[in-house]
């Protein structure tokens, strides 16, 4: 089937899903996006409430940088995203050690003398993979046609690329180690923190090449997108219209109909039915298999299941509070020296200029924290007050780190709204708030967009490479590749 003839359905309107219905209807294909929610984004998305204009889970945008997968696909599809450079990607926080993230690593270096052979190896290392991923090397390697492409793109075009071979079985602790940095706590710390947030897991377990280019994000630049976060989703919703696709609101996909290995439709919780040709499911793998008749899809488990989640705050906070800061996000590590839990957190303010996303004087505050669901979920069951009190304690325990750094935190505080575990799935619609992506262990036994499904794939965070903004882009790419492939083999 010729691809401008193919009926698509996407089932949300995350980015992942949004970026891989965007370059289909780019190229010609009927693409439909049914989004439970009444906004695009999920886990990116920016919402209202009470005056304010929240991000709702991410707040840095990155990968916008010359050459980075936002920017190249801005490009491919005639977007032109609205953004602000950041020159601090964000300030670092851990008792009396304070430092801010730029592209020069300066700070950083500064503070820890002895690690410039780190960074330096860490650089050229993320430096090779992004011209790697720009190769379109197909990942995971499942096939001898996706091995031979790996190698041809990759390892003959550029014989420094062996070095990667190097780095694929060691973890990011081992690579540590190799420069004698695993001494200093305190470097160990910081490296586990910023792995936390990027690859969800720390040193000890994060594969040294995830944690390579993780590390890299905020040396290769940082944006805040104009209006928050949701414009980026919003501009990729325009695209797939502007190009005759619809993306649909309200609509919860609740029943995939297939004969064999074929979906054949979707169901949605109002009563509408859509026919597809071929069907991207934006969802968690767990999330999917939740979807009645999609249970037949029985997706094969990986070792990388996803298991955080996120306990966020999202406040009103007086702007001045945040008028000398090197920047408006802030990581900060409590006393405990524990990480997630509310032990450590990213606090991010809107932009002081940005006066559409709060009242008069006042901005707004994003604070999250990884969380681990069960107790959530335990607490839920055994009632309300269980619940508030576990929401309670964990706000306290949040503003206790805040106020470590900040201890005029509180007065400053206008509004207050928590999101636990139980709103993370209630609003992505991912099974148990699981919604920081697979704690990226190892570059093999990851997920690709691959379902049992012939003509069903996934996208989004589930996939490899992982979270964040560039990364379900280049996860898209790779689920949009898979469907032209099916789509030229007659399929389906
Ligand atoms: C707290 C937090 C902070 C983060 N910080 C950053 C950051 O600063 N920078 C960064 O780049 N990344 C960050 N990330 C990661 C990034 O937000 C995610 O990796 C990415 O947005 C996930 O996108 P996704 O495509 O997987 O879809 P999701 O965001 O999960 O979206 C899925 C969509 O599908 C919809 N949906 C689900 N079920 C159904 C159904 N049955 N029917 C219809 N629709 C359905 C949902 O409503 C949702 O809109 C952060 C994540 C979190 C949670």
């Amino acid at each position: 089937m010729h691809i401008q003839e193919a009926n698509i359905l996407v089932i949300g309107a995350g980015i992942g899903g949004l970026a891989a219905g965007a370059l289909l209807a780019g190229k010609g294909a009927a693409v439909t996006v049914l989004e439970e929610q009444c906004y695009p984004g999920g886990c990116a998305a920016t919402f209202s409430s009470s005056g304010y204009r929240f991000d709702a889970g991410a707040t840095v945008g990155c990968g916008f940088h010359p050459g980075g997968p936002m920017d190249e696909l801005g490009k491919e599809l005639d977007i032109a995203w609205l953004l602000k450079p950041e020159p601090v990607a964000w300030e670092y926080r851990d008792r009396h050690i304070r430092f801010g993230l730029s592209a020069s690593r300066a700070e950083i270096i500064e503070r820890f003398p002895g690690t410039e052979a780190f960074w330096k190896e860490q650089s050229a290392l993320a430096g090779l993979l992004w011209k790697l991923a720009r190769g379109g090397v197909s990942w995971p390697v499942k096939s001898p046609r996706d091995l031979a492409e790996l190698l041809q793109k990759g390892f003959s075009g550029m014989p420094a690329s062996a070095r990667l071979l190097k780095f694929a079985s060691k973890s990011a602790f081992d690579w540590l180690s190799s420069h004698n940095l695993q001494r200093d706590p305190d470097f160990v710390r910081f490296i586990d923190a910023q792995l936390l947030v990027s690859v969800q897991t720390t040193s000890r377990h994060a594969n040294a090449i995830n944690a390579a280019i993780a590390l890299d994000l905020p040396s290769s630049g940082t944006f805040s997108p104009i209006g928050g976060i949701g414009t980026v989703a919003s501009l990729l919703a325009r695209s797939i219209e502007k190009n005759g696709g619809a993306v649909l609101y309200g609509k919860k996909v609740i029943r995939i109909d297939s004969v064999r290995r074929q979906v054949i439709g979707i169901e949605t919780s109002d009563g509408g039915a859509y026919a597809a040709d071929f069907v991207i499911a934006n969802l968690t793998p767990s999330s999917l298999a939740a979807i009645e008749g999609a249970e037949a899809a029985a997706l094969p488990e990986t070792s990388a299941a996803p298991s955080w989640s996120a306990f966020t705050l999202y406040l009103g906070m007086d702007s001045a509070f945040f008028e000398n800061l090197p920047s408006r996000h802030v990581q900060i590590v409590g006393s405990s020296g524990e990480l997630a839990e509310g032990n450590s957190i990213f606090v991010s303010a809107s932009p002081g200029d940005e006066t559409g996303r709060a009242p008069a004087g006042l901005r707004a505050v994003t604070i999250s924290t990884h969380a681990m669901p069960g107790g959530w979920f335990d607490a839920l069951k055994r009632g309300p007050d269980a619940y508030r009190e576990m929401k309670h304690a964990c706000t306290e325990k949040v503003f206790g780190v805040l106020s470590e750094q900040f201890p005029e935190a509180r007065d400053a505080v206008r509004f207050l709204i928590a999101g636990t575990p139980v709103a993370w799935e209630r609003f992505t619609g991912r099974l148990n708030g699981c919604v920081g992506g697979y704690a990226q262990t190892s570059l093999f036994g990851v997920r690709g967009p691959e379902t049992q499904f012939d003509n069903l794939f996934l996208a989004g965070d589930s996939i490899f490479p992982g979270q964040s903004l560039p990364g379900v882009v280049t996860g898209a790419r790779r689920t949009v590749g898979l469907l032209m492939q099916r789509s030229a083999k007659g399929m389906p």
